[in-house]
């Protein structure tokens, strides 16, 4: 992973083209989603200089301290895909096109509130925990349907589709079991024909396992390792922070 970010970019795009290829889907139904948390800002020019405009952080924080930074680059558009605390929707909410990471009722409603404030809607995908992971955010299978459905009565939230992150250190199969399960989640909900609710997004997939999400219907791809390189920082840290998880 020494390379440089424009030449690892072309390897990213290069794999998703394959795995496009091997599963008969079109590149263009597959968006890329740089995770730069930790990543600093020369690097994510670099990827911006490389025509990449989709970014997502992990924490409110960091997200404002690039955001500021990165809005000379007009097109670019942030996700937020982290843990999100509600009280710091506020912040969240002023930057982001999408959030990707919304797991329970209470941070939907705490989305609803800021967003009547500022008189706009948001796009959100429902996080699944679809490893049954103790340490991961997200709601259960069983439960995913009945939170689509309470979201999608607040006007201002979007809902657009599914999120997952694949289970940690598993065999290929295991993975693709997660992925294959948030696909079937998607298709019986749009079959409720639930008002306001698309299920046209599926954000699945990482820099070890975004060929096999392609394979089982990924439309976003998060890629951060594989781009920027190792992040010296553990990743439960971010999928399992203790504080303030309940709010
Ligand atoms: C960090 C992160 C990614 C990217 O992970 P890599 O393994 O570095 O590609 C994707 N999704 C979420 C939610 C993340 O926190």
């Amino acid at each position: 992973m020494g390379n440089s970010v424009e030449e690892n970019l072309k390897m990213v795009r290069r794999q998703i083209a394959l795995a496009c290829e091997r599963s008969g889907r079109n590149i263009a139904d597959v968006q890329l989603l740089l995770a730069t948390k930790t990543v600093p800002l020369d690097k994510l020019q670099m990827a911006v200089q490389a025509g990449e405009r989709w970014f997502g952080e992990n924490k409110a924080q960091e997200l404002r301290d690039k955001y500021s930074l990165m809005q000379q680059s007009k097109e670019v558009e942030w996700h937020f895909i982290g843990h999100l605390q509600t009280n710091k929707v506020k912040d969240v909410v002023k930057a982001v096109t999408m959030i990707h990471s919304v797991d329970r009722l209470k941070l939907g409603q705490a989305l609803h509130n800021q967003l009547v404030k500022e008189e706009r809607t948001m796009d959100i995908l429902v996080q699944i925990n679809t490893s049954y992971e103790e340490s991961k955010f997200g709601a259960t299978p069983e439960m995913a349907a009945e939170l689509v459905e309470s979201l999608s009565r607040f006007e201002t939230l979007q809902v657009k589709g599914l999120m997952t992150i694949g289970k940690l250190n598993a065999t290929n199969n295991e993975t693709r079991q997660c992925f294959r399960l948030l696909k079937q989640l998607s298709i019986q909900i749009k079959e409720k024909n639930i008002p306001r609710v698309a299920m046209e997004q599926l954000s699945m997939g990482m820099s070890g396992d975004f060929g096999i999400a392609i394979e089982e219907g990924a439309t976003i791809v998060r890629v951060g390792t594989y781009v920027f390189g190792p992040r010296y920082v553990p990743d439960e840290y971010y999928w399992n922070e203790n504080t303030e998880i309940n709010d």
